[in-house]
């Protein structure tokens, strides 16, 4: 099962996230997927509650965001991203352009909570 084995990265990345801030509870984690890498967004989201589901980090949300795919013009050089399907470019009409994402599964940001104090953003593993 294609989500499960998502969801279970995605804990592994908060994993090593956490190694940096001892004691931080995880709160939320953003997710990044491009709409061509083929991952049922509602489907990781039930995989991903599964997997927290019982253990210290229950409750931990995911926050998966689907994000266009995107385009380089291969004549202008303007990237772009596509709007239902349309790969020509919008500056000059050409249809000569390159995928340039769209296939993305990233991990993008993760918030966590120290000691009582508010939730904060830490930077994604990147
Ligand atoms: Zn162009």
């Amino acid at each position: 099962m294609h989500e499960f084995s998502i969801a279970e990265s995605i804990l592994e990345a908060v994993r090593k996230e956490l190694v940096s801030h001892p004691g931080a509870r995880p709160t939320r984690v953003g997710l990044r997927i491009g709409e061509l890498a083929a991952v049922d967004v509602d489907s990781l989201s039930f995989c991903f509650e599964s997997v927290v589901r019982g253990t210290e980090w229950e409750g931990l949300q995911l926050d998966a965001q689907v994000c266009p795919q995107r385009r380089i013009c291969n004549d202008c050089g303007k990237e772009f991203a596509v709007v239902e399907y349309n790969a020509s470019c919008p500056m000059c009409a050409g249809c000569n352009t390159t995928l340039s994402s769209g296939d993305e599964l990233d991990f993008d940001y993760l918030e966590v909570e120290t000691g009582g104090t508010p939730a904060i953003e830490v930077k994604g593993a990147e």
